[in-house]
């Protein structure tokens, strides 16, 4: 299976707060999801770092 381990990163402050991993085949673009940043303390977008 094409899973990807991928880091999500705090488009604030730049923390790297959660992996996870996706299918390339069905998710081709960057992710971004909204989650609580522990530096921030507040939710934030967190997007696909690579
Ligand atoms: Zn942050």
């Amino acid at each position: 299976m094409p899973r990807d381990n991928i880091i999500l990163q705090c488009t604030e402050c730049k923390e790297r707060n959660y992996v996870t991993t996706k299918n390339k085949k069905n998710t081709p673009g960057r992710l971004e999801f909204k989650k609580y940043c522990n530096r921030c303390r507040k939710h934030q977008v967190h997007k696909e770092n690579k």
